[in-house]
């Protein structure tokens, strides 16, 4: 077995294990590989051990990438976007993690309208209040959410997040908490679901599964480092 297939079998155990501790349905559980900067011979060989969804970053890269992989495959994009790609990235991508600013999502949904599409997407939330972190922070989202939530085209499906970079994995657990307990409340308050949750990457994705996460973005753990 190559080292990426033994890669992501140990992902996947790792997630069911978390899911099981926290009392919880692996099921509700969605691994995101995370394939920025591998090549698709990389990215093909995850296929072939059964994994159908990838994330990518970077718009250029993932438009070359994307058409020559299976059609089958789903793409998420989570990196920053900006407004001049939107019209590009749109077609390309089922969900889209980080939309970080409501002029963000403005453009979104006006280019959705022109494009005949409706993008779900995720808001991004800066839980940490990290200056060097994109992303909405908690009051600003709450003020936000509503005017958000009527936009005809942008289907706004729940929260994403990034603890800040540490050496343990314990040390993000209390911001994937805060994120899960703000989408309660605010789920409660507008009466939306909001139910996913992108929290957690190599580093801390039992941690983000244990404390609620519905979707786990992990590249190097499987495809090894950038
Ligand atoms: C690159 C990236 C990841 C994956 O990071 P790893 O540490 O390699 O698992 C997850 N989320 C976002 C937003 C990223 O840019």
């Amino acid at each position: 077995m190559s080292t990426l297939v033994k890669n992501l079998e140990t992902v996947r155990s790792r997630i069911t294990q978390a899911a099981k501790r926290a009392g919880r349905d692996p099921e509700e559980v969605t691994l995101v590989a995370i394939s920025k900067t591998h090549p698709a011979e990389m990215i093909r060989e995850a296929v072939e051990a059964g994994q159908e969804l990838f994330g990518e970053s970077r718009v250029q890269e993932a438009l070359i990438k994307i058409p020559s992989l299976p059609g089958r495959l789903r793409w998420h994009f989570i990196g920053h976007l900006q407004s001049n790609k939107v019209r590009k990235v749109i077609p390309s991508f089922e969900l889209i993690h980080g939309v970080d600013s409501t002029a963000l999502a403005r453009d979104i949904d006006r280019i959705a309208a022109e494009m005949g599409l409706h993008p779900r997407v995720l808001l991004e939330v800066n839980v940490s209040g990290e200056g060097s972190k994109h992303g909405f922070s908690p009051e600003e989202l709450e003020a936000s959410l509503d005017e958000l939530l009527v936009l005809p085209r942008v289907q706004i499906e729940g929260f994403m997040t990034m603890a800040p970079l540490a050496p343990e994995a314990e040390a993000s657990r209390p911001y994937f908490a805060a994120l899960r307990t703000l989408r309660d409340r605010l789920a409660e308050k507008t009466g939306i679901p909001l139910d996913t949750l992108s929290m957690g990457m190599s580093g801390d994705y039992e941690v983000a599964v244990e404390e609620g996460a519905t979707l786990v973005r992990v590249g190097s753990a499987i495809f090894g480092g950038r």
